[in-house]
């Protein structure tokens, strides 16, 4: 059985091939397999979105005659308490899909202006979604905790990694190194969890 996984993202195939290489060989992208498709994510939790991508990708396959397969799909974001969970399932769009990130982690750190620490709790979230063949569906959900920093620090990463501090490392997510990352992120935890869900479905 091969995994497909609704992502065009060349860094996150790498850490999927990485800690589902276990289970097959053979683990492509959407893009691998050719698969154009436009995905209305209109749910309301990070579960429903990875779902909706996993069981469209695994409609258009069964169309397509395709069979022996393993749709994967994940969907995340971070939530921040004092703002009331947003960005959350919005964070790629939240104020406005083309703003750079430089900008909206600026615009982050005004809202939260004069807040203390401890009402600084946020969290990145990620979500898997996987619908098999024979019609059997997972979904896991894990989370990365930490703080919205004070000031932008860091290179690595992506996206808010910038602005989210690690008590524990005494750095943001963006300060440590992709490794260190993929041990304790979210979609990191997500994707051993995933692993360990399926891997009775590859062995049988
Ligand atoms: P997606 O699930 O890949 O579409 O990610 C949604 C959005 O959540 C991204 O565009 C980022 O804004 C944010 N995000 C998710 N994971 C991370 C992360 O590990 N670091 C920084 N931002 C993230």
């Amino acid at each position: 059985m091969k995994i497909i996984f609704a992502t065009g993202n060349n860094n996150k195939m790498r850490e999927i091939r990485e800690i589902l290489g276990g289970l097959t060989s053979e683990i492509n992208s959407m893009k691998d397999e050719g698969i154009d498709i436009d995905i209305v994510e209109d749910g309301s939790t990070f579960e429903e979105n990875s779902m909706i991508k996993a069981r469209a990708v695994a409609s258009y396959c069964r169309e397509k005659g395709m069979t022996d397969f393993c749709i994967m799909a994940d969907d995340s974001g971070l939530e921040i308490d004092y703002l009331d969970k947003a960005p959350g399932i919005y964070s790629a769009r939240y104020l406005g899909h083309d703003t750079p990130y430089s900008e909206k982690n600026t615009q982050i750190l005004k809202k939260l202006e004069g807040v203390p620490d401890e009402k600084r709790t946020a969290r990145f979230v990620c979500a898997i979604g996987a619908v098999l063949s024979d019609g059997s569906e997972y979904v896991v959900k894990a989370t990365m905790e930490g703080i919205i920093g004070h000031e932008i620090a860091g290179e690595n990463g992506f996206g808010y990694d910038p602005i989210f501090f690690l008590p524990e490392y005494g750095k943001t997510s963006a300060e440590i190194s992709p490794d260190e990352k993929n041990a304790i992120s979210h979609r990191g935890k997500a994707l051993r969890m995933m692993e360990e869900k399926l891997r009775g479905s590859f062995n049988a």
